[in-house]
């Protein structure tokens, strides 16, 4: 009855993202209501532009943008998700209809064991020995929730009260609509790179999330995510 998932899934259900958005909204200091042919003007052209507006962190003509996706993760993810308060955010409810048990067991190449202390540590791999203690306790706390919730839900117990009982490690699915500042903002927090001038060191499941968007928004904006990379992943 139980199912577990190492993954999480990440899906663009909608989108207005461009490289061309950035160079209209950016020209209409200079040229007015002009800058509007821009929107079909070749971004390949104006690609010093874009650069320019990221390295000197003029941050706005990034915002004329939409992204929405669609989110399959964990709770604990959702929970370091939602701190990202420019975003906008639809979750499923645990009033109104009954979870489905769908928990997270962290995958054989996750790292298990937290080394040095806190602000200055690394995680390295756990033993196998690791990895089967917490597949198999994971497994078996998640059983016993599930069992305990749906004990309460057969005996009338309204599902917002059960889910009392459900751990963070229960997916939840939402839908996120974020611009292309946002996105860099959150991708500049959320993943760990070697470009980034100001390193960051994300828990991996949300990175998980983080990747898989950061890939989409690539497709649909290549220039600023180049110039995103080339100015060391900061949000301008
Ligand atoms: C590695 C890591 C560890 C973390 N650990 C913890 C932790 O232990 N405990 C904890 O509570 N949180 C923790 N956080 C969350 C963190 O403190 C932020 O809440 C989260 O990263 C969202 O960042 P943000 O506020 O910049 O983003 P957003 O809310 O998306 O805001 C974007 C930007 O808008 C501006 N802004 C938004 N709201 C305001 C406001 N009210 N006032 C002024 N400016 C505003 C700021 O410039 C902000 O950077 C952690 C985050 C990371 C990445």
């Amino acid at each position: 009855m139980v199912k577990l998932q190492s993954d999480v899934s990440v899906e663009l259900v909608k989108h207005s993202a461009s490289d061309s958005d950035v160079l209209w909204a950016a020209r209409v200091s200079t040229a007015g209501e002009q800058s509007l042919e821009e929107i079909h003007k070749d971004p390949e052209r104006s690609k010093g532009l874009i650069n320019f507006l990221m390295r000197d962190r003029h941050g706005s003509p990034f915002e004329h943008n939409s992204m929405t996706f669609f989110i399959s993760a964990p709770i604990f993810v959702f929970r370091e998700f939602h701190r990202h308060r420019v975003w906008s955010y639809n979750e499923e409810s645990g009033r109104y209809r009954e979870l489905q048990p769908v928990f997270y067991v962290p995958g054989p190449d996750r790292k298990l064991v937290q080394e040095g202390r806190p602000g200055k540590y690394v995680f390295v791999d756990g033993t196998p020995e690791q990895h089967t203690l917490v597949s198999e306790t994971m497994e078996e706390s998640y059983r016993a929730s599930y069992a305990a919730y749906q004990k309460m839900l057969e005996a009338g117990v309204a599902r917002e009260v059960a889910r009392a009982v459900l751990p963070v490690g229960l997916f939840s699915s939402m839908y996120a609509t974020c611009n292309a500042r946002a996105l860099m903002h959150f991708l500049s927090l959320r993943t760990k790179d070697d470009r980034a001038v100001v390193p960051s060191f994300p828990q991996r499941e949300i990175e998980m999330v983080a990747e898989k968007m950061e890939a989409l928004w690539a497709g649909l904006m290549p220039l600023t995510h180049a110039a995103f990379n080339a100015n060391g992943r900061v949000s301008p």
